[in-house]
């Protein structure tokens, strides 16, 4: 009997391989995300690639590279792949992989590792991994029971780790209690780039971010959560946002609209925006940024 590794239609999450189709899909059955109207459904990457589906890599700025499914698949996110003296790393992942994009990537080097900024975009993580010979995932242990195709090259972690130099996850929590950004000290000319996904969304207006516990359910965080998000990303030097989709970038000045966005958020839930707005004590900032 043949064994197919499912992948949920709303979300773009693979699961183990089965005989048949799963009938319940954890990520979507959350209260952060939803089972389509019309009940569980289920795609495979054949027939994905039948429909038409393919990977597109779009050139973002030196060094960063998007990759996504084009038309979209599940969510409709794109992942980030940055490109290091030391290694491509790969930020999140969605639900599609094509050889074309992997023999493309291989021709630049490949990917070091992966990491993601919450479950809804593990995509097919695995396929991502095992197609550059296995390469580390990233889970915070936090959300390590979210994985739900598992795989030996999982790595575990938590808190803040440098995965390669001038590559740092920092754990936010918020969205999820294992809610990850990438920082990437020599992004945006070096003044730095924060790689969020939706742990901080880059809202329409890209000038501003906002922070949920659901975005498709509109469930907002309470304020010591949005406290503890910002206090994470402070102590890192950054200009310009990457969000989780391709139009979701702050350009510039991503740090005054972290505080600002979180002090408005403060204010609207009817809580004390008990932070201001201060620049990094000087000296610090370097340091700091590369721990
Ligand atoms: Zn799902
Ligand atoms: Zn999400």
């Amino acid at each position: 009997m043949s064994s197919t590794a499912y992948i949920c239609l709303t979300c773009g999450v693979q699961q183990p391989p089965s005989a048949s189709a799963p009938e319940r899909c954890p990520i979507c059955e959350d209260e952060r995300q939803y089972v389509r109207q019309g009940g569980q459904a289920w795609t495979t990457l054949d027939q994905l690639a039948a429909q038409g589906h393919r990977v597109e890599l779009r050139e973002l700025e030196p060094g960063l590279t998007g990759v996504g499914a084009q038309p979209a698949v599940g969510i409709g996110q794109r992942a980030l792949l940055v490109r290091t003296p030391s290694g491509n790393f790969l930020w999140d992942c969605f639900g599609y992989i094509d050889t074309a994009s992997v023999e493309a990537i291989r021709a630049i080097g490949g990917i070091a590792g992966i990491a993601f900024s919450h479950p809804h975009f593990y995509g097919v993580m695995v396929e991502w991994s095992r197609a550059f010979g296995g390469r580390p995932m990233w889970i915070p242990s936090a959300d390590r029971a979210w994985v739900q195709r598992d795989d030996p090259a999982i790595v575990a972690w938590s808190g803040v780790k440098e995965v390669l130099p001038g590559l740092t996850l920092i754990q936010t929590g918020g969205h999820f209690e294992g809610s990850a950004v990438l920082h990437w000290a020599a992004g945006a000319d070096g003044r730095g780039a924060l790689l969020v996904g939706d742990t901080i969304t880059v809202v329409p207006d890209v000038r501003a971010v906002s922070f949920m516990r659901s975005y498709p359910n509109l469930i907002p965080l309470p304020a010591d959560e949005i406290r503890r998000i910002v206090a994470a990303v402070r102590p890192f030097a950054f200009d310009r946002i990457y969000g989780g989709w391709w139009d979701r970038v702050t350009q510039s000045d991503g740090r005054g609209a972290v505080e600002r966005s979180a002090r408005r958020y403060l204010k609207w839930i009817g809580a004390e925006a008990d932070f201001t707005l201060s620049p990094h004590p000087p000296g610090t900032m370097r340091s700091n940024a590369r721990r």
